[in-house]
């Protein structure tokens, strides 16, 4: 029998630079519960401790996959490894055997256990990289494959090119967090590719672990049945991708590293790359990017290709809401809980949870949940290092008068604004 569960497949563990030290893996097993996610991936491996960490928290369910000793939610092996060509990989094994052999083809090629190398820096190409993970019986994929540093799409044209003649064993690839669907697919090579979406998250609270994930089909909990919704996409075993609107990411549109002034690439060019207003460097967006490599027609998608979902997480409704600046206050919080405890996991009371009962905890979230759900939100969007942000409305009629009032505001760059530049020069 088939079933569908939430996969949030890449995070980073305690040892990793700039992580909560909360990242656990009984932590991380309870939040995902809250959350909703059904399954995840240990993440960072190949970094001796967490490895033991890892060994000592969980035990085998079956073929691959895992369970936290107190809670129900799955693991897979996993984790994410740079290469000389400054790409960061996602990679899956199919056991701690696996990921012993896996580590130790590593050993000498990068600093595995240095602090902060949950993510290790090697010293091998893409091609040599993926040839360890394939010997190590594991599958391999791009990370976050648009974001302007390491990524594959930072340094490469194609993503087969960039893995040389490991090419055709990269199955999925991992959209990062700016990035969707729609703008994957403008890039016709990425039609024959699944799209994973992860929160890449450095923390365990639910409005970071499962911002993004994917709602996979599986016949039974197994490394060899995941590994077969990845890679094959003729399956089309991955249902939905969850994610949030690529205008809240950070580099989505081509700024000002300093101040975050934003221009268009023609702009930006013509400026050479520094910032009118304060002589920063410009840093071109994902969005300029994914257009300058498009060849498909928006809106064109291959046939297996599931819908994405934008989605805000319920802590960051609930802040906006309640009108309050912390999104870890007591408020926020207290009532995040209030909801989770009523629908059982965030996931559902997002979601799947009728309005109705939604309002019956409290109807200002209520209206915002529903306003989510129709899509009656605009985005101021990110770049240049500072991140986009949601602006929610209550109904059809509010989106539609904030839509003029906030005007250029919800653009890269408007057509006037570099009309204007390129006079000036
Ligand atoms: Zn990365
Ligand atoms: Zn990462
Ligand atoms: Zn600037």
């Amino acid at each position: 029998m088939k079933k569908t569960f939430n996969a949030d497949l890449h995070f980073h563990g305690l040892y990793s630079g700039g992580v909560s030290k909360n990242m656990l893996l009984p932590v991380i097993a309870e939040q995902a519960r809250y959350k909703g996610l059904d399954l995840c991936s240990t993440s960072d491996i190949t970094f001796g401790k967490w490895l033991q960490h890892c060994r000592e928290e969980l035990v085998e369910e079956s073929n691959g996959v895992f369970k936290h000793r107190k809670f129900d939610t799955y693991f897979v092996i996993g984790t994410e490894v740079e290469c000389k060509d400054r790409i960061h990989h996602l990679v899956f094994l199919p056991d701690f055997a696996a990921a012993e052999t896996f580590r130790e083809s590593l050993m000498g090629k990068g600093n595995l256990d240095s602090y902060g190398m949950g993510r290790p820096k090697l010293r091998m190409s893409a091609q040599e990289v993926a040839e360890s993970v394939v010997d190590a019986s594991g599958i391999i994929g791009p990370a976050h494959a648009f974001t302007p540093y390491f990524s594959v799409y930072a340094h490469f044209d194609s993503v087969k090119g960039a893995y040389g003649s490991m090419g055709k064993e990269i199955g999925f690839i991992e959209l990062g967090l700016s990035a969707d669907t729609h703008y994957a697919d403008m890039i016709s090579e990425n039609h024959n590719y699944q799209f994973i979406t992860a929160s890449d998250s450095h923390s365990p609270w639910p409005y970071r672990i499962g911002r993004e994930f994917i709602k996979v089909e599986l016949k039974e909990p197994s490394f060899k049945e995941l590994c077969k919704a990845l890679c094959e996409r003729e399956l089309a075993a991955i249902k939905l991708n969850v994610g949030l609107n690529p205008k809240e990411g950070k580099y989505h549109c081509t700024a000002c590293n300093v101040c975050f002034e934003k221009y268009s690439l023609r702009e930006a060019r013509v400026l050479r790359f520094r910032c009118r207003r304060c002589r920063g460097t410009i840093k071109r967006g994902v969005r300029d990017r994914i257009l300058m490599l498009a060849d498909a027609a928006e809106g064109q998608h291959p046939e297996f290709r599931p819908k994405y979902l934008h989605a805000i997480p319920l802590a960051e409704i609930i802040q906006d809401a309640l009108d309050v600046k912390a999104i870890n206050s007591m408020g926020v919080q207290g009532l995040w809980r209030e909801f989770v405890d009523r629908f059982g996991n965030e996931i559902n009371a997002l979601i799947d949870a009728p309005i109705e009962e939604l309002g019956k905890v409290n109807a200002k979230v209520a209206l915002k949940v529903n306003a989510f759900r129709h899509g009656w939100v605009h985005y101021i969007p990110g770049g240049g290092g500072n991140y986009g942000k949601p602006v929610i409305c209550n109904s059809k009629e509010e989106f539609e008068r904030r839509e003029k009032e906030l005007g250029e505001q919800l653009e890269c760059s408007s057509a006037s604004r570099g009309q204007s530049t390129l006079n000036e020069f």
